[in-house]
Formats: structure tokens, sequence, C-alpha cells
């Protein structure tokens, strides 16, 4: 066996912490993000919100049309970082590369500490173990022989799921009648292409090879072997000096036309780039400024 990974998710992260710290707030549809009357989106939320449609990214103001008597919420990144270090501690146990993708999200690869697939699956299950009983939370987790199928393992039976796939075939054979969109790197766009051409399912893509590379290029030659479960991405830990961009955002919560004002924010934001990529010694080749307007046009 050439790698066994490891895909693990926490399960509504923050909302879940939130409701562990607070009992009031268990069972009730909790949206942590902004708070309705301000600017902003959704970052996570409580299963009993996602019966109600809100999901992540969703408008704050969309949230609270679709759940008015939901419980509102800041977050805490503060306390959710800490517990994100708790849970690195978990993980690296298992692992001998952790690739972080969130603070409640990695990649991790258990193949030489596991030695067998066997090993590695009594792995994945002592991490949802050890998760619940020292951090009070819960995670899914999927465990795969390459990335894309191990988080789409992790997906499948959220949360608190479990799901192993062992090899390329099972992969293939679970995904093969699905939309293209459960392929890694097709997003929107590519899918809309793609449909518009008559591929659909991930079994069109396997049998329309030479459209899709005609398409696509090389995305398409990445696609077409994943659709065929290959896919020999390794994990690869986060380094703060493989960084593409540095960058930081602030949503102002009234329009403003006061230059000075702006001026000033636009200065403070420069600061704080700058002490970042200081930190890890980088400097930029090219600076972006994004300004969004009060029609949301940016
Ligand atoms: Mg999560």
């Amino acid at each position: 066996m050439n790698q066994i990974i490891i895909h693990v998710d926490m399960d509504a992260f923050y909302a879940s912490v939130e409701m562990r710290d607070n009992p009031a707030l268990r069972g009730k549809p909790l949206i942590i993000g902004s708070l309705p009357h301000e600017r902003g989106v959704v970052a996570t939320c409580s299963y009993a919100a996602r019966k109600f449609g809100v999901h992540s990214a969703m408008n704050i103001k969309e949230a609270y049309r679709l759940c008015p008597d939901g419980v509102y919420m800041h977050p805490n990144f503060e306390k959710y970082r800490a517990i994100s270090a708790q849970l690195h501690d978990i993980w690296n146990t298992y692992a001998t590369a952790s690739e972080y993708i969130a603070l409640d999200e990695a990649y991790l690869d258990v193949t030489k500490k596991a030695g067998t697939w066997e090993k590695a699956c009594d792995f994945a299950r002592t991490i949802k173990e050890r998760t619940r009983n020292e951090l009070g939370l819960t995670c899914s987790i999927g465990i795969a022989y390459c990335k894309s199928a191990a988080k789409i393992a992790s997906e499948e039976k959220k949360p608190d799921g479990y799901f192993e796939i062992p090899t390329a075939e099972a992969f293939v054979r679970l995904i093969e009648d699905r939309d293209i969109r459960v392929l890694y790197t097709v997003g929107e766009k590519t899918a809309e292409k793609l449909h518009s051409f008559g591929i659909h399912t991930v079994r069109d893509m396997q049998q329309r090879r030479e459209d899709v590379l005609r398409l696509l290029g090389k995305q398409g030659q990445w696609l077409t072997q994943l659709a065929f479960g290959e896919d020999d991405r390794k994990v690869s830990p986060y380094k703060p000096e493989d960084a593409k961009s540095i960058s930081r955002e602030l949503t102002f919560q009234a329009d403003t036309e006061d230059y000075g004002f702006l001026r000033d924010v636009l200065f403070l934001l420069s600061m704080s780039v700058e002490r970042r990529a200081k930190r890890v010694n980088l400097y930029g080749e090219g600076v972006t400024l994004k300004l969004t307007y009060s029609d949301m046009k940016t």
C-alpha cells in the first residue's frame, strides 16, 4: 500500500464548541458569525440551524430571514485556536505529516506509523474517541488510499461520521454516478462548462476523456486521472514561508465616503499585513487592493 491518509473534519466546529460550553445553547439553531443587524456572513451554524436552510458563508441577512428565532453569536477565535492546538496534539500522535486546512480540519499521513490498513483504521477510531472524551466534541473521519478519497469519505457520514475507502476501485464505485462537482478542483465554472458539453457524471468524464482534455487542458488531465481514482498528492505540512499571499480585510458596518477615514483603515490593514510578512520573512511582488462598493460590486 502506497499511502494511508486520514481526513478529519470537526462537526459544525465553532457552534459545537459554544454548545459544549453553554448547555443552554444545545439543540438550538445557533448561528456563529455576524449578528443579524450587522454586515457579514455565517461562519458556522449548528445542525438545528441547517434544518432552516442556513449554511456557512451565507449572507447573515439571508440567514436571519430563514431563521429569525435563531441564536446569533460572534465567533470567539481565541477559544477555537486553543482547542485547535489540542486537536493537533491528538492528531500528531498518529501522523508523520499533518496538513491543516482550517482550525478544525486536516489531512493526516498515517502510512508509516500505522504500517497496515487495519492499524490505520484503529488510529482513526481512536482519534474520534479521544476527541469525544478529551474535548467533548465530535468529528467526522474519512480514511483512504489518497487525499481526494479521504476528503469525500469524511463527508460521507457526517456528522460524527466514519467511512473507509481502501482502494481506487472502491472510490470509483462510490463516485462514478455522482456529479463531477464531487471531484477536487471542479468548481461552479468548470462544472458549468462540462455540463454544457453533456459531461455530468464522473462516468461521463471517464468515457469522454478526450473531450475533457480538449476543454480543460492541464486541469482536464488531472480530472480524468482522478475520475479513475488516481491521486498521488502528498500530505504537505503547512509552512508559512510557502504562502502565496498575505491579506487582511475589513467589512464596514455602514457605507462611508470619508476618504480620510478610509485612508486610516487602509494604513492599519497594511501594517497588519507588514507585521505578518516580517514575522515569516516574506516580501511581496505585488499589491492588490480590494474594494467593495455599496451595491456589493468588488
Ligand atoms: Mg468542519
